[in-house]
């Protein structure tokens, strides 16, 4: 190496380790919406929401659970459900690796966490995804715990939510991930033919078979606001259809002008929002 690629390599440490002291890990987050140091106990009381530009943070499923149900209420159900890799399926990497991460990643089996719980004082059974678990993806245990989520809530004839954050079917799967999309649609089907509510939150990014599945089927959609939802990206759409798309295209707030959803709401006002909705439907 020259001589003077060591100077090189010194200055960029400089600079790194400057703006390191700049933001000292665990006290203050950079806002991706606005470029603002936050300081991450303001963030945390405000719903991982950024207070000067409203940018919602990325979140876990716990984390939503916390911020959607009244404390200490929520009831896991089916935690253990876990993939057994069916098709022995290795892609970049193998399948059993990218889970064994997921899990380390997470503290989850899968990355549906559903359960019974009280919004309001309203009884619920609900289903979350989290999005850090393999993007969120639709694999058999995914679809089978969201199936037994709405079947659940049909069985004690209660409102069924889901929360959904998700690239889309479980590509590791197969075949058996895009089945789910079937399973879950039939689920939503018979609770709706009892008459009872379902109401879908759709979180940044909700794409592919999750939109086109039971996340789109629910009697009242609600987003969070910015969210990207969607079913294909939008290069493949461009590619396919060979036109520009517009700007804005598949965000929530194209989606809610366009009457694919029903309403955009700040995570602040989302738990006040759902159990009024509760109420207005009649559980
Ligand atoms: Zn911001």
């Amino acid at each position: 190496m020259p001589i003077g690629d060591w100077f090189k390599k010194e200055q960029k440490d400089d600079a790194q380790s400057a703006e390191k002291r700049a933001v000292p890990d665990g006290v203050w987050e950079k806002c991706p919406g606005c470029n603002e140091a936050l300081f991450i106990k303001e963030l945390e009381r405000n719903h991982m929401v950024c207070s000067k530009c409203d940018y919602h943070f990325p979140i876990s499923a716990q984390q939503r659970i916390d911020n959607l149900t009244d404390h200490g209420s929520f009831e896991e159900l089916w935690a253990e459900m876990h993939s057994e890799d069916p098709l022995h399926f290795i892609g970049v990497k193998a399948y059993t690796m990218s889970l064994d991460k997921a899990k380390k990643t997470t503290g989850l089996q899968d990355a549906a966490v559903c359960g019974r719980a009280l919004i309001d004082g309203r009884r619920v059974v609900l289903g979350v995804i989290d999005f850090k678990f393999i993007g969120g993806s639709m694999g058999a245990v995914v679809g089978e715990k969201i199936t037994r989520t709405i079947e659940l809530a049909t069985a004690e004839e209660i409102p069924v939510i889901t929360v959904s954050s998700s690239g889309g079917a479980r590509m590791q799967e197969g075949m058996i991930s895009l089945m789910q999309m079937a399973k879950t649609s039939a689920a939503v089907a018979r609770h709706s033919a009892a008459g009872l509510p379902y109401i879908s939150v759709m979180a940044n990014p909700t794409t592919g078979g999750v939109t086109a599945s039971f996340a789109t089927l629910a009697d009242i959609i609600i987003a969070e606001p910015r969210a990207l939802i969607g079913f294909a990206g939008p290069r493949v759409i461009e590619q396919t259809i060979k036109q520009k798309l517009p700007k804005d295209f598949q965000t929530a707030e194209f989606n809610l002008q366009h009457g694919q959803i029903d309403m955009i709401v700040d995570r602040a006002n989302m738990k006040r929002t759902i159990s009024r909705i509760i109420d207005y439907m009649g559980s």
